[in-house]
């Protein structure tokens, strides 16, 4: 039996109050140990992992609390930009495929805030055909010997554990001979190195692996599996980049354009009216259909190639919001004075929202997908599928 209609709401008005008095302006994402604070806080409080097994740190309550915390949470800052890889992606991958032992191991501390993980999938050379990627590991009696470079790593220079994707059987077709471990960022042979993106902050990294040892039981799934935990990955990754949270701070959220039209007083012409009447109708939308695809997802119904629809929606409503939000700040868009903080910001989230198109696989990448899996149209044609990755020239092999 799911939760009564008042036992929700006792839920809900238990959530916005604990918010208002843990939360206030948006912390600074180099504040880690606030945000740390916060995210143990929220566990104590009863409202991380909400969907999560109890045994393993988790509320053990159902999507409809998920929803309703969402929901509630709209209203409020959360400092937890640092956590989402690991709650989002790495947490959900270890629920569902991770040994007892692994479980046990690292989900409390995850969901405290406590260890910080980050997804280590992406190289220079294997990106949207991620299968084709280099870096590999060597079984070497009890251990696996770690050897390679990842890059575009979001939070690498704060993580404790990495979900590392390697390539174990280099004889067999690419997607066959891959293999996802957990490696301790802080090991021997970890080398993490900061990249600036276009607004001068530096969330993500290349990160480089030089004979790190990773003992047998950090495999995650299956030795040779590691394609269907990668898939498995990826689409716990696009549900909750298409679900974020839109903050109630955040620079492109449609109540803080329509803010800012008010202050300038160009909210009666009738073009950016237009204009906040469509990004609100897409924001809103998009929350709709992932709070259905977190529902059904409760319910045991896959979101498959739906998550590539939230995805690739996300990027556009983000491009959108970019349109908008140079309508209604006008030349403040471009030049503000420097006491205007808020200007400052909305800079900021103009120079992110391009990455939404590339960050978990590009639009173009999802479009493949919706075309294929959705609509039923012709698959892409693929000439490696069958061939050793060993004879394939890709990154550096030649
Ligand atoms: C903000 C941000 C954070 C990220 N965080 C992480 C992270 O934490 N961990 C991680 O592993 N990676 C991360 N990435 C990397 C991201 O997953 C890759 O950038 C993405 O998968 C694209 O790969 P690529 O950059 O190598 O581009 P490429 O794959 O080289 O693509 C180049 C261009 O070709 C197009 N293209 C490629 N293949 C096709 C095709 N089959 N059909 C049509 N067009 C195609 C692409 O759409 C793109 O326009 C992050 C990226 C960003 C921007």
């Amino acid at each position: 039996m799911g939760v009564t209609e008042d036992e929700l709401a006792e839920f809900r008005d238990r959530a916005r109050q604990w918010l208002t008095e843990h939360t206030g302006a948006p912390v600074p994402p180099e504040d880690v140990a606030t945000a740390k604070r916060f995210q143990a806080a929220l566990h104590d409080a009863g409202f991380a992992g909400i969907t999560w097994p109890a045994e393993y740190g988790g509320q053990g309550l159902g999507q409809r609390e998920q929803l309703a915390f969402n929901d509630v949470a709209k209203a409020f800052d959360l400092p937890v930009a640092i956590f989402v890889v690991g709650l989002g992606m790495c947490g959900p991958t270890l629920v569902d495929l991770g040994t007892d032992q692994q479980r046990s191991r690292y989900l409390r501390p995850l969901v405290r805030g406590e260890e910080i993980w980050c997804q280590l999938f992406s190289e220079p050379g294997a990106g949207s055909d991620v299968a084709s990627l280099q870096t590999k590991a060597v079984r070497d009696g009890d251990e696996w010997v770690l050897d390679g470079q990842k890059v575009w790593t979001t939070v690498a220079h704060l993580a404790d554990y990495g979900a590392v994707l390697a390539r174990t059987n280099p004889d067999v077709p690419k997607h066959s001979g891959l293999t996802m471990f957990i490696v301790d960022m802080h090991a021997p042979g970890v080398t993490v190195r900061p990249l600036k993106d276009m607004t001068g902050r530096a969330p993500f990294n290349e990160v480089f692996f030089e004979g790190v040892r990773l003992p047998a039981d950090s495999v995650i799934g299956e030795v040779n599996g590691g394609w269907s935990a990668a898939v498995t990955m990826l689409s716990h990754e696009r549900v909750s980049i298409g679900a974020a949270v839109v903050r109630r701070s955040d620079p492109l959220a449609y109540s803080v354009l329509a803010a800012t039209a008010r202050d300038r007083g160009v909210q009666g012409d009738p073009v950016i009216r237009q204009q906040l009447a469509e990004l609100y109708a897409r924001q809103r939308a998009l929350q709709l259909f992932t709070a259905r695809l977190r529902q059904e997802a409760h319910a045991g119904i896959a979101p498959g190639a739906r998550g590539s629809v939230a995805k690739l929606v996300g990027a556009l409503n983000q491009a959108y919001a970019v349109e908008v939000a140079g309508s209604v700040a006008g030349t403040d868009a471009i030049a503000w004075e420097a006491k205007n903080s808020a200007a400052a910001e909305r800079a900021v989230g103009m120079n992110q929202a391009p990455a939404a198109a590339i960050a978990g696989g590009t639009s173009e990448v999802q479009r493949n997908i919706i075309g294929e899996r959705i609509l039923g149209l012709p698959k892409e044609p693929s000439v490696d599928r069958d061939v050793p990755f060993r004879e394939l020239k890709v990154g550096t092999q030649r």
